[in-house]
């Protein structure tokens, strides 16, 4: 009898120690990269609870949902069909509402070709990595696509500035 009840008494103090180390634990958001305390009832949660992360969330969830399951897929595919059939005029509309939206596509469109065409310059050590930008107007693009149709191309000037 005593024997059972040695091996419980640590067990329980574990446990103990356990739950108390869960409570305490802070989680780093995978999207603010801030520190917060994880809800205990969520298993594994990797995002805070604000608003701007709880989307990037759902974002995220979308995109692995995507990449995963073919159901999933094929109802998002017969959604946006659907909506596309509903909305017919959206994208003619957009491009209407949007001059700098046709600019911007050809830009892009540029920038593709040209990215397709470039070899690398040469052969570079790590002490060699020089890049050189011409001096003129360029069009800041984002590198990413979720928010390429939402943003504008910012038109930005380059100049050089002679190191002394
Ligand atoms: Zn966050």
């Amino acid at each position: 009898m005593w024997f059972l009840f040695f091996l419980d008494k640590p067990r329980f103090k574990i446990d103990g120690f356990a739950q108390e180390g869960a409570m305490n634990r802070q989680s780093r958001c995978a999207h603010c990269r801030r520190r917060f305390a994880p809800n205990p009832r969520v298993k594994s949660q990797r995002f805070c609870s604000n608003t701007p992360c709880q989307r990037a969330r759902k974002a995220q969830w979308q995109r692995d949902k995507m990449a995963t399951d073919p159901d999933y897929q094929a109802n998002q595919r017969d959604a946006r069909q659907t909506w596309q059939r509903q909305h017919p005029d959206y994208w003619r509309h957009y491009r209407r509402r949007r001059p700098d939206y046709r600019e911007r596509n050809r830009l892009l469109q540029t920038h593709r070709d040209q990215t397709r065409r470039a070899k690398p310059l040469a052969k570079m050590d790590a002490s060699g990595a020089v890049t050189f930008v011409n001096p003129g107007i360029y069009h800041l693009i984002p590198a990413t696509g979720e928010a390429l149709a939402k943003m504008d191309a910012l038109p930005i000037t380059c100049r050089l500035i002679p190191m002394p």
